[in-house]
């Protein structure tokens, strides 16, 4: 049976440590277990918040008034080996980062550079994770999700996800449980080739390149480490959701009339990214940009990260979030959008 706590709030389990009490939290440890307490609150019509490593949502003040389940589902498995390639089922609730090093250690490439991301296994398809030239989307053969409308757990396949930039057909809908991800990696101790032109230097090589796997992870952990990127209790610049927005993407020609210097990236559909950042950054707040007399601030390491320095509210949060978005609208004419799931919130 599932654990049921009662009361306890919401920030002991997010990585902004803010969010007030749940109603009922339940702690799942086996995939069964999940599923039912996915189907009774279906059943009964009681609202439900799933929440696994709590790294990418922000948690109103008042907490969530119904059930909270808490994904903690363990196992590894390799379902394929051929001499090639292996495809590896990956429980929800297994720790991301664990799941890399796992990858790494066995020889097995294609998820190297997404080393040190927080949370879980099963919410990397919600947003289709991605960093340093790699995302989820690249590798996941399947997801096998509870569909709560039908009732029954089914295997979809990558087109059936959705994924694109920081999102899928996951993000924004409750139809679904994630229970397991099915991985297919190279079976090589190279990573895959280098696609980011940052980690490309730091290693010494150009993009396109392949380095060792334990090199690839290394030198993302150290660069990710840098930023403020990888959680570390004692470091409150990483008291947070990683990017709080995501990265703008414009049509080209909306691109070309602005006439900025950003960086920027253009696509194959004709649209162009520009880094966050630099808007924020550009429009008059800078790394360590003070909110709500300092108990929330912009980390004084990367200038996406939005962070609660110990004593903070997610209302003093969303009010800094909202005076930067304000700010870049004003400067620039360019909306931001956040990256984490508000919960009982608003931006
Ligand atoms: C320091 C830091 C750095 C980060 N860096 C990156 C980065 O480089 N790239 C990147 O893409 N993200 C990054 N993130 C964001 C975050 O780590 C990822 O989005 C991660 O996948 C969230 O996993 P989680 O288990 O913590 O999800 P949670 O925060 O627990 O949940 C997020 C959302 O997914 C839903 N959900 C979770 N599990 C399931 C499931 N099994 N089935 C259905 N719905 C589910 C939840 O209901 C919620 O809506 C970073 C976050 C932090 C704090």
């Amino acid at each position: 049976m599932p654990s049921p706590l009662g009361n306890e709030a919401l920030g002991t389990y997010t990585t902004l440590r803010l969010g007030g009490p749940a109603g009922t939290l339940t702690v799942a440890t086996e995939t069964d277990e999940a599923v039912a307490t996915v189907r009774n609150a279906y059943a009964t019509g009681s609202p439900l918040l799933i929440l696994a490593g709590g790294s990418n949502v922000v948690v109103g003040d008042a907490g969530f008034a119904g059930e909270v389940l808490l994904l903690r589902t363990r196992g590894i498995e390799v379902v394929r080996a051929r001499p090639e390639s292996v495809v590896l089922r990956v429980a929800a609730g297994e720790v991301w980062d664990d799941f890399v090093e796992y990858a790494v250690t066995n020889g097995w490439s294609g998820v190297e550079c997404l080393s040190g991301i927080p949370g879980s296994t099963g919410a990397t398809p919600i947003q289709n994770v991605g960093a340093y030239g790699q995302e989820v989307a690249h590798t996941i053969v399947a997801v096998h999700a509870y569909d709560r409308e039908h009732g029954t757990i089914r295997a979809m396949t990558p087109a059936e996800c959705g994924f694109a930039y920081r999102s899928s057909v996951f993000k924004h809908n409750d139809r679904y449980l994630v229970t397991h991800v099915d991985f297919r990696l190279e079976v090589s101790d190279e990573s895959a080739p280098i696609r980011y032109a940052e980690l490309a230097r730091s290693l010494g090589a150009n993009p396109g390149d392949r380095v060792a796997l334990r090199q690839a992870r290394d030198t993302v952990l150290k660069l990710r480490a840098g930023k403020g990127m990888v959680l570390d209790p004692d470091d409150k610049d990483t008291w947070s959701v990683g990017s709080f927005f995501t990265n703008p993407v414009l049509p080209a020609e909306r691109w070309t009339a602005l006439a900025l210097d950003a960086p920027h990236w253009p696509a194959d559909d004709g649209t162009v990214k520009i880094p966050a950042a630099w808007l924020i950054e550009r429009a008059g707040f800078p790394k360590g940009y003070p909110g709500s007399a300092g108990t929330v601030a912009i980390s004084t390491k990367h200038t996406l990260a939005l962070t609660n320095r110990g004593a903070g509210t997610t209302a003093a949060l969303l009010s800094l979030a909202r005076t930067i978005r304000d700010g870049v609208q004003a400067r620039f004419g360019i909306e931001l959008h956040p990256e984490p799931v508000l919960v009982n919130c608003t931006l």
